[in-house]
């Protein structure tokens, strides 16, 4: 039997529904598998916690966390607390305390779902966002000064080391090597931001002679939009900073056709600590508790996590079932379909079962 600790960490909105319901996807692998234990234990950390305590976690969470195998993470977000205090309280401080340096985001589109673009149908549009999620636009340096006055000044200083980028770009260009096409497309805006950004497009170009067999090229991020959303067929692996990989994958996640169905795993490539998994989608208020919160996203990063974890047989298994749930028109209403989470629940686990998935 092999045996893997997860903790879950449902959070805000529609977190505590679709970890629930990834939750029971996993515990029906479990049953089918035969052979795999996940031992779960459950944070009730977050907006409610922040509400109670004054902090979105114990100052020892991360302490806690350390000994399991992986992290299954909801989403941060409650409208009555500051968007910073959420993001900057739990998902943050637990993606960079366990130096989770590549946050690794697939997209394509599954079967059954028609996505927003004319002329782009699944087979058109398989990418991999590879986003830098340790440093850059994100490091938290900066300030405020002369607050309230009209001289008042705010500097969000983006920090980009040569050991921090030569990493992502590694792992990005090993990415690349892995995938058929091994095609990678590196991402900055280089041309306006000349220190840090040109060092990418530089540590870029050294890495590359690492890696003769892919082929790569490098795109401005406001061209890059227009690159996604006209040619999706031309990128495979894309590599980006933190703040130009967030906005890009929520960008992929619509052209995929929701942001309900785009995963994310936070991944500490050394497996020195826990890695991170994870829906790439906030905790939606609009939809709170209506039952009708897609869970595929949350599915498919608990296909990126028992890969992660070295369970390929399982998480292949989960994403065929839910590729047959969705190539079936068993949809939630972002997709254009009328079921409910518990119903595409219940679809993927009866497909988990079934024989010939
Ligand atoms: P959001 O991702 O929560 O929602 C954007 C839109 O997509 C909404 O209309 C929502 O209903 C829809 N949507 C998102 N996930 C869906 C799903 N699984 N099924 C069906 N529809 C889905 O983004 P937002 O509205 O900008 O932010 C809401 C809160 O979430 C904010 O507080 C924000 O800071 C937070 N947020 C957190 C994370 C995170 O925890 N990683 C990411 C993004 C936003
Ligand atoms: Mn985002």
């Amino acid at each position: 039997m092999r045996e893997y600790s997860i903790a879950t960490i449902p959070a805000d909105g529609i977190g505590p529904e679709v970890i629930a319901a990834g939750r029971t996807v996993l515990a029906n692998l479990e049953k089918r598998l035969g052979d795999v234990k996940f031992t779960v234990e459950n944070f009730d950390w977050g907006s409610d916690y922040y509400k109670k305590h004054g902090v979105m976690m114990p100052s020892d969470g991360l302490e806690q966390l350390k000994k399991f195998d992986a992290i299954y993470f909801g989403a941060v977000g409650a409208p009555d607390v500051p968007d910073h205090i959420t993001l900057w309280g739990l998902r943050l401080p637990i993606c960079q305390g366990f130096d989770q340096y590549a946050n690794v985001r697939p997209t394509r589109i599954l079967p059954g779902i028609t996505p927003p673009l004319r002329n782009c149908g699944p087979g058109d549009l398989d990418w991999v966002i590879v986003r830098e999620n340790s440093e850059g636009e994100y490091s938290g340096h900066g300030g405020r000064a002369h607050r309230g006055l009209p001289e008042e000044v705010g500097t969000e200083v983006a920090i980009f080391t040569r050991v921090g980028v030569s990493r992502i770009m590694r792992y990005a260009f090993r990415l690349a090597q892995s995938r058929p096409r091994k095609l990678l497309t590196v991402v900055t805006k280089s041309n306006a931001q000349r220190h840090g950004m040109v060092m990418w497009d530089e540590i870029a170009a050294e890495v590359a002679e690492e890696f003769p067999h892919v082929t790569w090229d490098k795109m401005l991020v406001d061209a890059m939009t227009v690159r996604m959303t006209l040619k999706p067929q031309t990128l495979d692996t894309i590599v980006a900073t933190n703040l130009h990989a967030d906005i890009l994958s929520d960008l992929a996640g619509a052209l995929a056709g929701s942001l309900g169905v785009a995963p994310t795993a936070n991944i500490d490539p050394e497996r020195r600590f826990p890695s991170m998994f994870e829906p790439i989608h906030g905790s939606a208020f609009d939809i709170t508790g209506k039952g009708i919160a897609n869970p595929v996203a949350a599915f498919w990063t608990a296909a990126q996590m028992l890969d992660h974890l070295g369970e390929q047989e399982g998480s292949a298994r989960l994403m065929r079932a839910v590729e047959r749930v969705t190539g079936a028109g068993i949809l939630t209403p972002d997709v254009g379909g009328s079921a409910t989470t518990r119903e595409v629940t219940e679809a993927v686990c009866d497909a988990i079962h079934s024989s010939n998935v």
